[in-house]
């Protein structure tokens, strides 16, 4: 059975096929479908974008698939830059200055507390569509550290920590990470039922 992952990135497709192993299940990726548009990500929360990729993407290739969405939430912006964090210091989205951006905006406050939350949703060929997420709280440091990692990686300490994601290996930062804890609520929520799927498939074939 295929299953479709809705990223053309090949560093996130990599990173899901690690922690998503299912017995049966042959992964492939928008890379394989060039003729689909990008989907544009314009909902107003993280699960509104993940729904939109995954059903968008079930819909247009008969397949089962599953699309993420990420956001930085900080507690003292109100949840911000949240759904908008890629585009935090506007077009095009560029690393360094959403980090600068949040580093102004967090100067004159007392909390510096946030968590990335990942939405990754789940749409079967007819268009239904569950979701799971994952959660990583932490702090906002007061300056940039390490190389690792993209995106706010420099500036974020996640709890009981005391470096930066971007001091640390990919394998350190995935084994606490949001995206690697939604990854592990996918599967425990829908890997039976992948390879049950799978099996039923390959029976019929
Ligand atoms: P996406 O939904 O994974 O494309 O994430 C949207 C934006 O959130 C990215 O452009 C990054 O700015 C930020 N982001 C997502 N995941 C991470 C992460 O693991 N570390 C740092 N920033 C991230």
């Amino acid at each position: 059975m295929k299953l479709l992952i809705a990223t053309r990135n090949p560093h996130k497709l990599e990173e899901m096929q690690q922690i998503l192993p299912a017995a049966g299940i042959q992964w492939v990726s928008a890379l394989d479908f060039p003729e689909i548009p990008d989907v544009i990500e314009d909902g107003k929360t993280l699960e509104a974008n993940a729904i939109k990729k995954a059903v968008t993407l079930a819909l247009a290739t008969g397949l089962y698939a599953l699309a993420d969405d990420t956001g930085l939430e900080v507690d003292a912006l109100e949840g911000a830059p949240g759904v908008y964090s890629a585009r935090y210091a506007g077009e095009p989205p560029d690393y360094a200055a959403n980090n600068r951006k949040l580093l102004a905006e967090l100067a004159s406050k007392d909390s510096r507390s946030a968590q990335f939350r990942t939405v990754i949703a789940l749409s079967d060929p007819s268009g239904h569509a569950q979701i799971v997420e994952g959660v990583c709280r932490g702090e906002i440091a007061e300056s940039m550290s390490g190389t690792a990692g993209f995106g706010y990686d420099p500036l974020f300490v996640p709890e009981g920590e005391t470096r930066t994601f971007a001091e640390m290996s990919a394998d350190e930062k995935n084994r606490i990470s949001h995206r690697g804890r939604a990854l592990r609520a996918a599967m425990g929520a829908w890997g039976e039922q992948l390879i049950q799927l799978a099996a039923a498939e390959g029976r019929q074939q």
